[in-house]
């Protein structure tokens, strides 16, 4: 193994978002390229949002992408705990530190005060050792404190000096530390905050490359202050633009589905959501989209990532994912598609249609999640068109004159195959004198109940003459 250390570091607080996952996916592939390892950290130390049940979502949906850990809170490793929650002492440690070093100072104001002071402060345009001064605890309130048997917060103070570095993806970057403004490292509770046990699990982690979302930028100055305080070999950072909605909002809820767990359910591939997530901001030299894992591994590099944010094109990836789904196994498919299929997979009389009609659909869907509403008119009695649109076109005149001449033809044969069926098709224009989308989509309305669907002569084929006749009969008035 390479001295390459990178970490993906979720809160367990609800299940992972796609800018998680693919935040998770950048960290592997850079591990994998450097054959470096790629350590899992969960960082729970808010206990009151943190849940076990959360962190086990995570690992599940990390295992379901295949992004193997090589050190975590299951595994161990020579750098654990890998639970934030487990390494409470090791924050008071290092507060220990700081407070030798006079790097820090008490607080004993509530995070509200603090903040209110704060605010007040900058609207005003205090000097920085002003609002300081407000903030740090004097003698008198620490024992006030320490009568009511309360602990103070502590506080970094951060000199006023420029603080920068030089980032993987948008180059250099610096913040001037009169506008970062003293942080807190551990409040009152004697809990770390986020910035403080983040960087304080980087360094003893040797994590050498801080690889995350660039909401995160404002933070990297202050852990840049922590690790230099305590002496420890800043990483390397790199800010990953963010994700955004077609509209160019932050990617939320309203844009619809952004939780790993829903594309899961939803019926999309691991290598799909993989290949698509990683060209999020990203490209490949040879422009080529369809990229296996290991292409990606070979083919990453930071100098290739836009500075921009990116765009979440969801009919983008859904043609990915229908890419993936053509090039698996039949066998594979299968087995893929009977989550989706109720009780139609268990029915072992069906077997032989059901084969048929997965070959067929394999071809056309875009995501498993498809699968129920087109696998169904294949094994019921009676087709119900269930579009509005759909029901009109069935009772259109053109159409119930389709019906008749398509019934009466299709008398006339004794089977029906894929190439009966347009002869048939053929014939029935040739006598209705209706023909393109007034003569297919009626049919194909009376075979599935929909508008749009696979290859009509392969269903006709798949259904066999006598469903064939049952449901066009069906509709005829
Ligand atoms: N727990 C933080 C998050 O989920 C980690 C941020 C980081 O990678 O430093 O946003």
């Amino acid at each position: 193994m390479s001295s390459v250390r990178v970490r993906f570091a979720p809160s367990p607080t609800g299940h992972l978002h796609i800018g998680n996952i693919r935040t998770a996916i950048l960290n592997w592939i850079f591990a994998k390229k450097h054959q470096g390892a790629f350590v899992l950290r969960i960082e729970d130390s808010d206990a009151r949002r943190s849940t076990r049940q959360s962190e086990q979502s995570i690992l599940d949906d990390l295992s379901w992408f295949g992004l193997t850990w090589d050190e975590g809170p299951d595994k161990g490793g020579d750098y654990g705990p890998y639970r934030q929650s487990d390494r409470l002492a090791i924050y008071q440690e290092h507060l220990r530190r700081l407070q030798v070093l006079g790097k820090v100072y008490p607080c004993c104001k509530s995070d509200v005060e603090l903040e209110e002071i704060r605010k007040t402060a900058i609207e005003r345009g205090d000097p920085v050792p002003y609002i300081r001064k407000n903030l740090e605890a004097s003698e008198s309130e620490l024992q006030v404190c320490a009568c009511e048997g309360k602990q103070p917060g502590w506080l970094f103070e951060v000199p006023s000096c420029e603080i920068k570095w030089q980032d993987l993806v948008k180059g250099e970057l610096g913040f001037d530390g009169g506008n970062v403004g003293d942080f807190v490292v551990v409040r009152s509770n004697g809990l770390p905050t986020y910035n403080f046990a983040a960087a304080i699990d980087d360094a003893l982690m040797e994590i050498t490359h801080v690889i995350r979302g660039d909401d995160h930028v404002s933070n990297t100055p202050k852990q840049i202050l922590i690790f230099e305080a305590l002496s420890f070999s800043v990483p390397r950072f790199g800010h990953i633009p963010m994700i955004l909605g077609a509209d160019r909002t932050r990617l939320s809820k309203r844009h619809g589905a952004t939780s790993v767990k829903e594309f899961k359910e939803g019926g999309y591939l691991p290598e799909a959501l993989i290949n698509f997530l990683s060209l999020l901001s990203w490209s490949s030299e040879s422009g080529e989209e369809i990229l296996s894992r290991d292409r990606l591994i070979n083919e990453f590099s930071f100098e290739r990532m836009s500075k921009s944010s990116a765009i979440f094109d969801t009919t983008k990836l859904s043609w990915m994912n229908g890419q993936y789904i053509r090039n698996l196994s039949g066998d594979k498919f299968k087995e893929l598609a009977a989550a989706y299929l109720g009780n139609i997979a268990t029915d072992a009389s069906n077997e032989e249609v059901l084969t048929k009609v997965l070959n067929l659909l394999q071809t056309k869907i875009d995501y498993l999640g498809q699968l129920p509403e087109l696998v169904q008119p294949f094994f019921v009695d009676q087709i119900q068109p269930t579009e509005g649109e759909a029901i009109a076109i069935s009772s259109r005149d053109s159409s119930q004159k389709v019906y008749w001449a398509f019934v009466r033809i299709l008398s006339n044969y004794d089977h029906l195959d894929a190439n009966v069926f347009r002869n048939i098709m053929k014939e029935v224009q040739q006598e209705s004198g209706i023909m393109g989308k007034d003569l297919w989509i009626p049919v194909r309305v009376a075979l599935s109940g929909r508008i749009h669907g696979p290859d009509l002569a392969a269903i006709a084929e798949i259904l066999g003459k006598t469903r064939v006749e049952k449901f066009v009969r069906q509709l005829v008035d």
